[in-house]
């Protein structure tokens, strides 16, 4: 006589609880925890996983972010340098000394000369790639003496006319620059 094979209900073996550790006989092959107080406490584990994971992911954004406005402001940074040299060598090759006290530069001491900002780039930032606006200018008048505002406006005049400073003087607008904007002018003002 052939044995009919019956299906047989394999038992669950015996298995670790993932919270407790003890071990336990599953009810399904979905069980995970011994009890009831364990079953929670794998949510409240998971939960806790999810919060970390979600905190983790908004750092990582933030920092992002961040990064996006740092390569902005460096780009300025950049930018700022070309424009700075072209206004110096505008200058240079007309033959003008500092924009304030008239010192001539010494080209033993070339490194001397900054581009100073009429309008500053704190109160006019709006104007800090407008080369109107800059000039030729020692450091000391630049740093020391705090841009010497008068003694420079005097000098522009001498230069533009009062007409043309009076107009920079009015001159309003936004310094909301697009990184695209800014790695044009770099190259424009590179080959300047
Ligand atoms: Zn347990
Ligand atoms: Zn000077």
């Amino acid at each position: 006589m052939q044995k009919t094979a019956l299906p047989v209900k394999k038992a669950l073996k015996p298995r670790r609880c993932k919270s407790c550790g003890n071990s336990f006989q599953p009810i399904s092959s979905m069980s995970k925890a011994c009890s009831v107080p364990c079953a929670l406490d794998l949510v409240r584990q998971a939960n806790a996983r999810k919060e970390a994971r979600a905190k983790r992911e908004e750092r990582a954004a933030t920092r992002v972010a961040k990064e996006k406005l740092k390569t902005r402001r460096e780009w300025i940074a950049e930018a700022q340098v070309v424009v700075n040299k072209v206004a110096r060598l505008r200058d240079i090759l007309a033959g003008h000394g500092c924009i304030s006290c008239d010192i001539k530069l010494n080209p033993r001491f070339g490194g001397a000369f900054d581009a100073g900002h009429f309008r500053s780039v704190g109160s006019a930032p709006h104007l800090r790639f407008f080369l109107p606006n800059l000039a030729l200018q020692c450091k000391k008048c630049n740093r020391d003496r705090g841009g010497m505002h008068s003694d420079f406006r005097k000098g522009l005049i001498n230069r533009s006319g009062l007409e043309r400073v009076e107009q920079i003087e009015a001159m309003q607008g936004t310094a909301k620059w697009s990184v695209e904007y800014l790695q044009r002018l770099k190259k424009a003002m590179s080959q300047a």
